[in-house]
């Protein structure tokens, strides 16, 4: 199944360039008060949502994906958890290019663990990224995004893919400098999730998926999911054994090597097989 959230936090179900509308199944969610649960209360609900959603998807009011304005699929992530330096040609690019080591020794994500992405940079494909600091370079950073499902606290390798809602393509975008990864890279827009989510059942094997972005018509990246360093499992395994992923927690697992330079007027195209496409706009803050 794939997921969507578009226009005006309408819930949709895309089906053959179609986004079917399937809005009133979240009338099934809980009814919840202050404090909140934590996460997202529909990735958490999903599996309960699911038979309506499908029930709701098979009408006919439905709109073309051209049509509509997509929004990050997970509404309300607790936090967005990243890996750095994840793919070997991308640490190889990062060392030769002061423009993206800024004078500091590149490391290995052994050493540097994952990070955090603040949830207030959350956008969709259709929201576009508002660019900040234009004096410095603003780059893309192409990504699968794995969202997660249940409570998962602790979980052993063997298990960590259970954990998995589904999948996303992810922009890590990122201000070149010397500060901290997870300011530099938490800005307003600079995690974009979308254009929907694909339920993990659709994906058997995401450590084989090929992606690439073009910025305008220029090939910039262009890799598979199996050359990760820390891969989805692992990624699980390593985060939760620092602190709880809630549902709808989203990791950002790294990006290959040709991260490159974005300005105003730029529209990012990526396609993820088994995902789809997304093109992200770019603008000005
Ligand atoms: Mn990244």
């Amino acid at each position: 199944m794939r997921l969507c959230r578009y226009d005006d936090n309408r819930l949709g179900v895309v089906r053959d360039g179609q986004v079917f509308d399937v809005t009133a199944a979240l009338e099934l969610l809980p009814a919840v008060r202050w404090p909140l649960p934590p996460g997202d209360l529909l990735i958490a609900n999903l599996a309960k949502l699911k038979p309506e959603i499908e029930r709701l998807a098979r009408g006919n009011r439905s709109k073309s994906v051209t049509e509509v304005k997509f929004l990050s699929p997970v509404a309300n992530p607790s936090k967005i958890v990243a890996a750095p330096v994840n793919y070997q040609k991308h640490i190889d690019e990062s060392r030769l290019d002061k423009g993206i080591s800024f004078g500091q020794d590149i490391k290995t994500i052994d050493y540097y663990g994952v990070f955090l992405k603040s949830s207030s940079a959350l956008v969709g494909a259709g929201e576009g990224v508002a660019l900040r600091f234009t004096d410095r370079r603003n780059d893309h950073e192409a990504e699968l995004g794995v969202v997660i499902g249940k409570t998962a606290n602790n979980v052993p390798r063997a298990k960590a893919m259970e954990y998995v809602a589904g999948y996303s393509i992810a922009l890590d975008m990122t201000v070149r400098g010397t500060e901290d990864r997870s300011l530099r890279k938490s800005l307003d827009t600079y995690a974009v999730l979308g254009p929907w989510l694909v339920t993990s059942d659709e994906i058997p094997n995401p450590g084989n998926l090929e992606f690439s972005i073009k910025v305008n018509d220029e090939l910039r990246q262009h890799a598979n999911t199996r050359d990760l360093i820390f891969d989805i499992a692992k990624l699980i395994e390593y985060s939760s054994s620092f602190y709880t992923l809630h549902p709808g927690d989203i990791i950002m697992t790294g990006t290959p090597e040709g991260v490159g330079p974005v300005k105003a007027g730029d529209v990012m195209h990526v396609e993820f097989e088994g995902i789809g496409k997304m093109d992200v706009a770019v603008r000005n803050a």
